[in-house]
Protein backbone atom coordinates (compact mmCIF):
# COMPACT_ATOMS: atom_id res chain seq x y z
CA UNK A 1 0.00 0.00 0.00
CA UNK A 2 1.13 3.28 -0.70
CA UNK A 3 0.30 7.25 -0.70
CA UNK A 4 0.65 9.13 -4.44
CA UNK A 5 2.39 12.49 -4.49
CA UNK A 6 2.23 14.39 -7.46
CA UNK A 7 4.63 17.91 -7.28
CA UNK A 8 4.78 20.43 -9.78
CA UNK A 9 4.25 17.87 -12.83
CA UNK A 10 4.45 18.74 -16.16
CA UNK A 11 4.17 17.35 -19.49
CA UNK A 12 5.55 18.60 -23.07
CA UNK A 13 4.58 16.35 -25.86
CA UNK A 14 7.50 16.33 -28.71
CA UNK A 15 6.22 19.20 -31.25
CA UNK A 16 6.05 21.50 -28.18
CA UNK A 17 2.21 20.85 -26.62
CA UNK A 18 2.34 21.81 -22.82
CA UNK A 19 -1.04 18.72 -22.08
CA UNK A 20 0.01 18.55 -18.37
CA UNK A 21 0.46 22.65 -16.51
CA UNK A 22 2.04 21.59 -13.56
CA UNK A 23 -0.33 19.46 -11.13
CA UNK A 24 0.25 18.34 -7.99
CA UNK A 25 -1.99 16.06 -6.27
CA UNK A 26 -1.57 13.89 -2.73
CA UNK A 27 -3.68 10.52 -2.76
CA UNK A 28 -3.80 8.86 0.66
CA UNK A 29 -2.62 5.34 1.49
CA UNK A 30 -5.51 3.27 0.29
CA UNK A 31 -8.07 5.81 -1.14
CA UNK A 32 -9.49 5.84 -4.39
CA UNK A 33 -9.05 8.82 -6.52
CA UNK A 34 -10.55 9.95 -9.63
CA UNK A 35 -9.34 12.30 -12.31
CA UNK A 36 -12.52 13.02 -14.46
CA UNK A 37 -12.53 15.72 -17.22
CA UNK A 38 -13.87 16.57 -20.53
CA UNK A 39 -11.69 14.78 -23.22
CA UNK A 40 -7.94 16.20 -24.30
CA UNK A 41 -7.59 17.70 -20.42
CA UNK A 42 -5.08 15.35 -19.86
CA UNK A 43 -6.17 12.65 -17.65
CA UNK A 44 -4.88 9.63 -19.56
CA UNK A 45 -1.48 11.62 -19.77
CA UNK A 46 -1.82 12.26 -16.23
CA UNK A 47 -2.21 8.89 -15.69
CA UNK A 48 0.47 7.53 -18.22
CA UNK A 49 3.27 9.48 -16.39
CA UNK A 50 2.24 7.86 -13.12
CA UNK A 51 2.62 4.28 -14.64
CA UNK A 52 6.04 5.57 -16.47
CA UNK A 53 4.54 5.15 -19.70
CA UNK A 54 4.78 8.69 -20.61
CA UNK A 55 8.11 10.95 -19.65
CA UNK A 56 7.98 13.45 -16.94
CA UNK A 57 8.99 16.55 -18.47
CA UNK A 58 9.08 18.55 -15.20
CA UNK A 59 8.09 18.28 -11.51
CA UNK A 60 8.05 14.66 -9.44
CA UNK A 61 5.70 11.93 -9.04
CA UNK A 62 5.98 10.07 -5.71
CA UNK A 63 4.40 6.40 -5.21
CA UNK A 64 5.13 5.00 -1.33
CA UNK A 65 7.96 7.07 -0.94
CA UNK A 66 9.94 7.05 -3.55
CA UNK A 67 10.17 9.24 -6.08
CA UNK A 68 9.52 7.31 -9.40
CA UNK A 69 10.62 9.54 -12.08
CA UNK A 70 13.57 7.82 -13.57
CA UNK A 71 11.74 4.38 -12.73
CA UNK A 72 10.93 1.49 -15.38
CA UNK A 73 7.12 0.86 -15.64
CA UNK A 74 7.30 -2.25 -14.68
CA UNK A 75 9.76 -1.18 -11.68
CA UNK A 76 6.91 0.89 -10.18
CA UNK A 77 4.88 -1.54 -8.20
CA UNK A 78 1.95 -0.41 -9.95
CA UNK A 79 -0.71 -2.25 -11.83
CA UNK A 80 -2.66 -0.76 -15.03
CA UNK A 81 -6.41 -1.64 -16.01
CA UNK A 82 -6.95 -0.25 -19.39
CA UNK A 83 -10.11 0.28 -21.44
CA UNK A 84 -9.61 -2.58 -24.09
CA UNK A 85 -8.25 -4.89 -21.37
CA UNK A 86 -5.38 -5.62 -23.69
CA UNK A 87 -5.63 -9.22 -23.18
CA UNK A 88 -3.75 -11.87 -24.84
CA UNK A 89 -5.88 -13.44 -27.37
CA UNK A 90 -4.78 -17.05 -27.38
CA UNK A 91 -4.40 -17.40 -24.01
CA UNK A 92 -6.47 -18.71 -21.73
CA UNK A 93 -8.09 -16.88 -18.31
CA UNK A 94 -6.00 -18.74 -16.13
CA UNK A 95 -2.80 -17.70 -18.21
CA UNK A 96 -3.61 -14.09 -19.15
CA UNK A 97 -3.75 -13.67 -15.07
CA UNK A 98 -0.24 -16.04 -14.58
CA UNK A 99 1.61 -14.16 -17.69
CA UNK A 100 3.03 -11.05 -15.53
CA UNK A 101 3.48 -13.10 -12.55
CA UNK A 102 5.65 -15.66 -14.84
CA UNK A 103 7.89 -13.06 -16.14
CA UNK A 104 8.88 -12.35 -12.95
CA UNK A 105 9.51 -15.87 -12.48
CA UNK A 106 7.24 -16.37 -9.39
CA UNK A 107 7.08 -19.90 -8.11
CA UNK A 108 4.06 -22.19 -10.19
CA UNK A 109 2.81 -22.94 -6.50
CA UNK A 110 2.96 -19.06 -5.00
CA UNK A 111 1.09 -17.89 -9.29
CA UNK A 112 -1.42 -21.05 -8.81
CA UNK A 113 -2.66 -19.68 -5.26
CA UNK A 114 -2.80 -16.02 -6.77
CA UNK A 115 -4.57 -17.01 -9.56
CA UNK A 116 -6.97 -19.33 -8.06
CA UNK A 117 -8.11 -16.26 -4.87
CA UNK A 118 -8.08 -13.47 -7.41
CA UNK A 119 -10.91 -15.60 -10.09
CA UNK A 120 -12.87 -16.48 -6.58
CA UNK A 121 -12.79 -13.41 -5.86
CA UNK A 122 -13.74 -11.83 -9.37
CA UNK A 123 -16.16 -14.97 -10.21
CA UNK A 124 -14.33 -16.01 -12.90
CA UNK A 125 -13.33 -19.80 -11.58
CA UNK A 126 -15.61 -21.32 -14.20
CA UNK A 127 -13.81 -19.63 -16.87
CA UNK A 128 -10.20 -19.99 -16.00
CA UNK A 129 -9.84 -22.55 -19.26
CA UNK A 130 -11.81 -20.10 -22.02
CA UNK A 131 -9.81 -17.68 -24.18
CA UNK A 132 -11.03 -13.96 -24.19
CA UNK A 133 -12.90 -14.64 -27.87
CA UNK A 134 -15.59 -16.66 -25.27
CA UNK A 135 -15.82 -14.43 -22.90
CA UNK A 136 -18.78 -11.22 -22.91
CA UNK A 137 -17.79 -7.59 -22.33
CA UNK A 138 -17.87 -7.67 -18.97
CA UNK A 139 -16.21 -10.80 -17.72
CA UNK A 140 -13.35 -10.07 -20.29
CA UNK A 141 -12.97 -6.89 -17.73
CA UNK A 142 -12.71 -8.77 -15.18
CA UNK A 143 -9.91 -11.14 -16.21
CA UNK A 144 -8.01 -7.38 -16.53
CA UNK A 145 -8.91 -6.70 -13.04
CA UNK A 146 -7.82 -10.00 -12.34
CA UNK A 147 -4.71 -9.72 -14.04
CA UNK A 148 -3.67 -6.22 -11.96
CA UNK A 149 -5.12 -8.02 -8.87
CA UNK A 150 -2.86 -10.93 -8.91
CA UNK A 151 0.44 -8.53 -8.66
CA UNK A 152 -0.45 -7.16 -5.51
CA UNK A 153 0.54 -4.07 -6.48
CA UNK A 154 0.82 -0.74 -4.77
CA UNK A 155 -1.37 1.09 -6.32
CA UNK A 156 -3.89 0.30 -8.94
CA UNK A 157 -3.91 2.42 -12.14
CA UNK A 158 -7.22 2.64 -14.09
CA UNK A 159 -7.65 4.07 -16.99
CA UNK A 160 -11.39 4.39 -18.44
CA UNK A 161 -12.09 0.63 -17.79
CA UNK A 162 -15.85 0.67 -18.19
CA UNK A 163 -16.25 2.48 -21.39
CA UNK A 164 -16.49 -0.52 -23.88
CA UNK A 165 -19.33 -1.77 -21.70
CA UNK A 166 -23.22 -0.96 -22.23
CA UNK A 167 -24.99 1.13 -20.32
CA UNK A 168 -26.14 -1.36 -17.47
CA UNK A 169 -23.16 -3.61 -16.94
CA UNK A 170 -20.96 -0.08 -16.43
CA UNK A 171 -23.03 0.62 -13.60
CA UNK A 172 -22.76 -3.23 -12.09
CA UNK A 173 -18.72 -3.20 -12.56
CA UNK A 174 -18.61 -0.36 -11.01
CA UNK A 175 -20.62 -0.92 -7.76
CA UNK A 176 -17.80 -4.37 -8.20
CA UNK A 177 -14.83 -2.31 -8.79
CA UNK A 178 -15.47 0.11 -5.61
CA UNK A 179 -16.13 -2.72 -3.35
CA UNK A 180 -13.20 -4.38 -5.01
CA UNK A 181 -10.96 -1.27 -4.31
CA UNK A 182 -12.73 -1.42 -0.73
CA UNK A 183 -11.74 -5.32 0.52
CA UNK A 184 -8.45 -4.42 -1.30
CA UNK A 185 -7.34 -0.90 0.22
CA UNK A 186 -5.34 -0.84 -2.52
CA UNK A 187 -4.69 3.09 -3.38
CA UNK A 188 -6.36 3.87 -7.01
CA UNK A 189 -6.10 6.03 -9.99
CA UNK A 190 -8.93 6.09 -12.37
CA UNK A 191 -9.23 8.27 -15.27
CA UNK A 192 -13.05 9.07 -16.78
CA UNK A 193 -15.14 11.23 -18.65
CA UNK A 194 -18.44 10.47 -17.16
CA UNK A 195 -18.92 12.84 -14.23
CA UNK A 196 -21.47 10.11 -12.59
CA UNK A 197 -19.28 7.13 -12.51
CA UNK A 198 -16.76 9.92 -11.31
CA UNK A 199 -19.26 10.94 -7.94
CA UNK A 200 -19.88 7.81 -7.45
CA UNK A 201 -15.86 5.94 -7.05
CA UNK A 202 -14.16 9.16 -5.96
CA UNK A 203 -12.86 9.82 -2.10
CA UNK A 204 -11.04 12.41 -4.37
CA UNK A 205 -12.52 13.99 -7.06
CA UNK A 206 -10.17 16.27 -9.46
CA UNK A 207 -11.57 17.78 -11.68
CA UNK A 208 -9.38 18.47 -14.77
CA UNK A 209 -9.60 21.20 -17.35
CA UNK A 210 -7.15 22.34 -19.91
CA UNK A 211 -4.32 20.21 -18.23
CA UNK A 212 -4.77 21.73 -15.28
CA UNK A 213 -6.57 21.22 -11.82
CA UNK A 214 -9.89 23.13 -11.66
CA UNK A 215 -11.13 21.92 -8.37
CA UNK A 216 -10.02 18.60 -6.19
CA UNK A 217 -12.25 17.27 -2.91
CA UNK A 218 -14.51 15.45 -2.14
CA UNK A 219 -17.22 14.77 -4.45
CA UNK A 220 -20.25 16.18 -2.56
CA UNK A 221 -18.67 19.36 -1.83
CA UNK A 222 -17.59 20.11 -5.39
CA UNK A 223 -20.89 19.47 -6.03
CA UNK A 224 -22.41 21.97 -3.50
CA UNK A 225 -19.78 24.30 -3.74
CA UNK A 226 -18.28 24.25 -7.26
CA UNK A 227 -15.04 26.61 -7.59
CA UNK A 228 -15.66 27.82 -11.64
CA UNK A 229 -18.41 27.67 -13.94
CA UNK A 230 -16.79 25.19 -15.36
CA UNK A 231 -16.91 22.25 -12.98
CA UNK A 232 -20.60 24.09 -12.31
CA UNK A 233 -21.54 23.05 -15.56
CA UNK A 234 -19.25 19.71 -15.81
CA UNK A 235 -20.34 17.90 -12.17
CA UNK A 236 -24.19 17.05 -12.42
CA UNK A 237 -26.91 16.40 -15.19
CA UNK A 238 -28.69 17.81 -15.85
CA UNK A 239 -26.05 20.81 -15.45
CA UNK A 240 -26.71 23.74 -13.32
CA UNK A 241 -28.35 26.55 -14.87
CA UNK A 242 -25.90 29.50 -15.31
CA UNK A 243 -27.40 33.18 -15.99
CA UNK A 244 -25.18 36.36 -16.43
CA UNK A 245 -26.04 38.99 -14.02
CA UNK A 246 -25.47 42.86 -14.45
CA UNK A 247 -24.74 44.39 -11.48
CA UNK A 248 -24.36 41.14 -10.12
CA UNK A 249 -28.12 41.20 -10.20
CA UNK A 250 -28.28 43.15 -6.48
CA UNK A 251 -26.62 40.09 -4.98
CA UNK A 252 -25.09 42.01 -2.17
CA UNK A 253 -21.68 40.08 -2.25
CA UNK A 254 -20.66 40.93 -5.96
CA UNK A 255 -19.08 43.67 -7.25
CA UNK A 256 -20.16 44.01 -11.13
CA UNK A 257 -21.43 41.72 -12.95
CA UNK A 258 -21.49 38.00 -11.90
CA UNK A 259 -22.96 34.37 -13.14
CA UNK A 260 -25.66 33.07 -11.19
CA UNK A 261 -26.34 29.41 -11.09
CA UNK A 262 -28.90 27.15 -9.83
CA UNK A 263 -29.08 23.16 -10.33
CA UNK A 264 -32.18 22.17 -12.19
CA UNK A 265 -33.34 19.69 -8.74
CA UNK A 266 -33.00 22.99 -6.53
CA UNK A 267 -35.46 24.80 -8.90
CA UNK A 268 -39.33 24.42 -7.66
CA UNK A 269 -42.50 25.12 -9.28
CA UNK A 270 -44.08 27.16 -7.21
CA UNK A 271 -45.85 31.04 -7.29
CA UNK A 272 -44.27 31.42 -3.75
CA UNK A 273 -41.32 33.64 -4.25
CA UNK A 274 -38.66 32.94 -1.11
CA UNK A 275 -37.32 36.16 0.70
CA UNK A 276 -33.83 36.69 -0.81
CA UNK A 277 -34.13 33.19 -3.41
CA UNK A 278 -35.18 33.64 -6.99
CA UNK A 279 -37.83 33.68 -9.09
CA UNK A 280 -38.21 32.95 -13.07
CA UNK A 281 -40.94 33.20 -15.03
CA UNK A 282 -40.23 30.79 -17.80
CA UNK A 283 -42.45 29.40 -21.01
CA UNK A 284 -42.00 25.66 -21.21
CA UNK A 285 -40.14 25.05 -24.47
CA UNK A 286 -40.05 21.11 -24.20
CA UNK A 287 -40.61 17.89 -21.55
CA UNK A 288 -38.52 15.11 -21.42
CA UNK A 289 -39.50 12.08 -18.88
CA UNK A 290 -37.19 9.46 -17.70
CA UNK A 291 -39.08 7.56 -15.56
CA UNK A 292 -38.30 8.57 -11.89
CA UNK A 293 -38.04 12.51 -12.78
CA UNK A 294 -39.87 14.90 -15.41
CA UNK A 295 -36.90 17.57 -17.19
CA UNK A 296 -38.91 20.76 -17.75
CA UNK A 297 -37.05 23.21 -20.28
CA UNK A 298 -38.64 26.81 -19.99
CA UNK A 299 -37.05 30.14 -22.04
CA UNK A 300 -37.01 32.62 -19.34
CA UNK A 301 -39.00 35.87 -20.47
CA UNK A 302 -37.56 38.73 -21.76
CA UNK A 303 -35.67 41.27 -20.16
CA UNK A 304 -37.69 43.25 -17.71
CA UNK A 305 -40.22 40.55 -17.37
CA UNK A 306 -37.93 38.47 -15.34
CA UNK A 307 -39.67 39.03 -11.71
CA UNK A 308 -36.33 38.00 -9.69
CA UNK A 309 -36.56 38.84 -6.04
CA UNK A 310 -33.06 40.33 -5.66
CA UNK A 311 -32.13 41.07 -9.28
CA UNK A 312 -33.91 43.71 -10.50
CA UNK A 313 -35.87 43.44 -13.61
CA UNK A 314 -33.90 43.54 -16.60
CA UNK A 315 -30.56 42.35 -15.05
CA UNK A 316 -31.56 38.42 -16.33
CA UNK A 317 -31.23 38.49 -20.01
CA UNK A 318 -33.46 35.35 -21.53
CA UNK A 319 -31.89 32.32 -22.00
CA UNK A 320 -32.98 28.33 -21.10
CA UNK A 321 -33.60 27.13 -17.70
CA UNK A 322 -34.08 23.61 -17.39
CA UNK A 323 -36.22 22.28 -13.29
CA UNK A 324 -36.36 19.06 -12.47
CA UNK A 325 -39.65 17.80 -11.05
CA UNK A 326 -39.96 14.55 -9.68
CA UNK A 327 -42.35 11.65 -11.25
CA UNK A 328 -44.25 12.20 -14.47
CA UNK A 329 -46.51 14.79 -14.05
CA UNK A 330 -45.28 17.78 -16.14
CA UNK A 331 -47.04 21.59 -17.49
CA UNK A 332 -47.87 21.49 -21.00
CA UNK A 333 -45.46 22.74 -23.60
CA UNK A 334 -46.09 26.88 -24.19
CA UNK A 335 -47.70 27.31 -20.64
CA UNK A 336 -46.20 29.46 -18.56
CA UNK A 337 -44.22 28.22 -15.24
CA UNK A 338 -42.92 30.11 -12.01
CA UNK A 339 -40.02 28.39 -10.75
CA UNK A 340 -38.38 29.49 -7.80
CA UNK A 341 -35.31 28.70 -5.54
CA UNK A 342 -34.65 29.13 -2.15
CA UNK A 343 -31.28 31.58 -1.07
CA UNK A 344 -29.02 28.85 0.10
CA UNK A 345 -29.95 26.63 -3.18
CA UNK A 346 -28.26 29.67 -5.45
CA UNK A 347 -24.51 30.06 -6.37
CA UNK A 348 -22.99 32.89 -7.68
CA UNK A 349 -19.58 32.90 -9.55
CA UNK A 350 -17.63 36.46 -11.00
CA UNK A 351 -18.75 37.31 -14.43
CA UNK A 352 -15.56 35.11 -16.32
CA UNK A 353 -16.55 31.71 -14.51
CA UNK A 354 -13.16 31.61 -12.69
CA UNK A 355 -14.26 32.17 -8.78
CA UNK A 356 -17.24 31.59 -6.72
CA UNK A 357 -18.26 34.26 -4.61
CA UNK A 358 -20.06 33.53 -1.26
CA UNK A 359 -23.56 34.49 -0.68
P1 LIG B 1 -9.67 11.56 -23.74
O1 LIG B 1 -10.76 11.51 -22.71
O2 LIG B 1 -10.17 12.00 -25.08
O3 LIG B 1 -8.82 10.35 -23.78
P2 LIG B 1 -7.68 12.95 -22.14
O4 LIG B 1 -8.18 13.93 -21.15
O5 LIG B 1 -7.29 11.64 -21.62
O6 LIG B 1 -8.73 12.81 -23.31
P3 LIG B 1 -5.02 13.10 -23.21
O7 LIG B 1 -5.14 11.87 -24.03
O8 LIG B 1 -4.23 13.03 -21.98
O9 LIG B 1 -6.48 13.65 -22.87
O10 LIG B 1 -4.48 14.27 -24.14
C1 LIG B 1 -4.25 15.57 -23.61
C2 LIG B 1 -3.79 16.47 -24.72
O11 LIG B 1 -2.50 16.09 -25.16
C3 LIG B 1 -4.68 16.45 -25.95
O12 LIG B 1 -4.79 17.77 -26.44
C4 LIG B 1 -3.92 15.56 -26.93
O13 LIG B 1 -4.18 15.94 -28.25
C5 LIG B 1 -2.49 15.82 -26.56
N1 LIG B 1 -1.63 14.64 -26.80
C6 LIG B 1 -1.85 13.38 -26.37
N2 LIG B 1 -0.86 12.56 -26.76
C7 LIG B 1 0.00 13.31 -27.50
C8 LIG B 1 1.23 13.06 -28.19
N3 LIG B 1 1.78 11.83 -28.19
N4 LIG B 1 1.83 14.09 -28.82
C9 LIG B 1 1.29 15.33 -28.79
N5 LIG B 1 0.15 15.64 -28.15
C10 LIG B 1 -0.50 14.66 -27.51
Amino acid sequence: MANVTLTDVRKTYAGGFEAIKGISLDVGDGQFCVLVGPSGCGKSTLLRMIAGLETTTSGKIDIGGRVVNEIEPAERDIAMVFQNYALYPHMSVYNNMAYGLRNRRMPEAEIDTRVNEAAKILELGALLQRKPRQLSGGQRQRVAMGRAIVRQPKVFLFDEPLSNLDAKLRIAMRVEIRKLQRRLKTTSIYVTHDQLEAMTLADILVVMNGGQVEQLGNSLDIYQKPATTFVASFIGAPPMNLMPLRDAGGFQAANGDGILGVRPEDLILSGDVPAGGLALDLTVEAIERVGAETYVYGIRSLAGDAPTVSAKPGELPPGEVIVRVPGSSAPGIGQRIRATALRDKLHLFSADGRSRIDL
